[in-house]
């Protein structure tokens, strides 16, 4: 008998008809003497439309209201669950974040897990009652409703996984693991049986969805065993593991990452001197934006292009601040770009082996594919590239990489 957690998404969630059906399976691990801990996102498109809702009447309003609004998705998916569960004969009882006391920090809509009261939750198990609790939500020092960010049910999993140091913290959703890439964009894509924390921390940080960021961050620090499964079609699913077992038939490239939320501005015609990227960089920091990639030109006239990448959420606020910083500097103006994409490869086998960028390279130039940017790391590399290029990226990376179905 094990404690298990395991974590429904949006999809899975999505209807009355698919709630009956999570309720199924884990009333078939309760049958088979296994303790549950249920955490559930928002039914599918839930969240975006209280967002938008909240947006089109003070797009610019206090972000605590936000949250008191998009966690509101997933209050109504607890107690259906658990209607759900008392229909299938599972004793069960739903809580939202605050109610199981999931402390946060004040960082509303990007709040993070300070501390969890597992002894709730820990007291119902042993009565035998299954805990459904809301994901993507706690409560903050003030008392408010905070939310973790988008995709944030991930992280109430893993968090309450190793707060309860369950046996295996599982990720049900709507593939039936992590992929070589998206299968949406490459339907070749194949699922990978095992995957280090360190590179699903990449493949997540760089543009995969499949897990929020924190969540792999949480588990590879707590060590909690993390699976991604499919809550349609039984499987195995895949595994997040910490060991990092290099043999020789292991693949060079674990997987392809994408992100379309970025966004180019480049400050143009700035005098090369000591302190440019500083006296640009700076107030962008001080605005709270955080910069991604960056690429300095030194002209043949002496002065400098200097171009770098921000989240899309930012993207008004970084060009106000940029073009305020260009008049300052003498510049010649400031170029803006929403149309790009990064295309990330991830490995560890990257670590020991020369030759893959350029591999890289040539397989999108094969294609004529401009390369912008580019930026490495022992185990990632990453291209700019034009956004009207992303599925042929992707696709040609991941034949050229040998990843498709059957290669390996
Ligand atoms: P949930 O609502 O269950 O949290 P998400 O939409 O957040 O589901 O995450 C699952 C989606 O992640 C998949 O439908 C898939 O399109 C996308 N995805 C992106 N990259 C990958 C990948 N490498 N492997 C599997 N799925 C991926
Ligand atoms: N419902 C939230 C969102 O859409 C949290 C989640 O689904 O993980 O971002
Ligand atoms: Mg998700």
């Amino acid at each position: 008998m094990a404690l298990i957690v395991q974590k429904y998404g949006g999809t899975s969630m999505g209807s009355v008809e698919r709630i009956e059906h999570v309720a199924s399976k884990v009333a078939k691990f309760r049958a088979e003497g296994h303790q549950v801990v249920v955490v559930v996102s928002a039914m599918s498109g839930e969240t975006d439309r209280l967002l938008k809702m909240a947006k089109s009447i003070n797009p610019r309003g206090s972000s605590r209201e936000f949250d008191q609004i998009a966690a509101t998705g997933e209050q109504v998916t607890i107690g259906l669950l658990a209607l759900a569960l008392e229909k299938a004969g599972v004793k069960a009882r739903s809580y939202t974040g605050p109610q199981v006391a999931i402390r946060t920090d004040t960082s509303h809509m990007k709040a993070r897990i300070q501390s969890i009261d597992t002894e709730r939750l820990r007291a119902d198990c042993e009565a035998g009652i299954t805990p459904v609790v809301a994901g993507f939500q706690g409560v903050s020092p003030d008392g408010s409703t905070a939310t973790l960010g988008r995709g944030g049910s991930d992280t109430t999993g893993v968090a309450l996984a190793a707060a309860l140091k369950a046996d295996e913290c599982q990720i049900y959703t709507d593939v039936d693991g992590v992929y070589t890439t998206d299968p949406r964009v490459e339907p070749k894509a194949r699922r990978l049986d095992k995957i280090t924390f360190e590179e699903m921390l990449e493949l997540a940080s760089l543009g995969s969805k499949v897990l929020q960021i924190r969540s792999v961050e949480f588990a590879g620090k707590y060590k909690v065993p993390l699976r991604v499964l499919s809550t349609f079609v039984d499987g195995p699913g895949t595994l997040i593991t910490l060991d990092e077992e290099s043999s020789v038939e292991d693949p060079l490239i674990s997987g392809i990452a994408f992100n379309r939320d970025e966004a180019q501005l480049t400050v143009a015609g700035v005098p090369d001197r000591p302190g440019i990227a500083a006296a640009i960089l700076g107030p962008i920091g001080d605005a709270n934006i955080e910069i991604d990639m960056i690429v300095q030109n030194v002209g043949a006239d002496g002065s400098t292009d200097f171009t770098f990448t921000v989240n899309r959420v930012d993207y008004d606020r970084a060009v106000e601040v940029a073009r305020h910083t260009a008049q300052e500097l003498g510049a010649k103006g400031v170029r803006t770009a929403t149309d790009i994409v990064k295309v990330s490869l991830v490995g560890v086998g990257m670590r020991s082996h020369a030759g893959i960028a350029s591999q890289m390279f040539k397989a999108l130039a094969a294609e004529g594919i401009n390369i912008q940017m580019i930026s490495t790391s022992e185990i990632k590399i990453s291209v700019v590239i034009s956004e009207k290029y992303l599925e042929l990226a992707v696709r040609t990376l991941h034949k050229s990489f040998g990843l498709e179905a059957g290669t390996t």
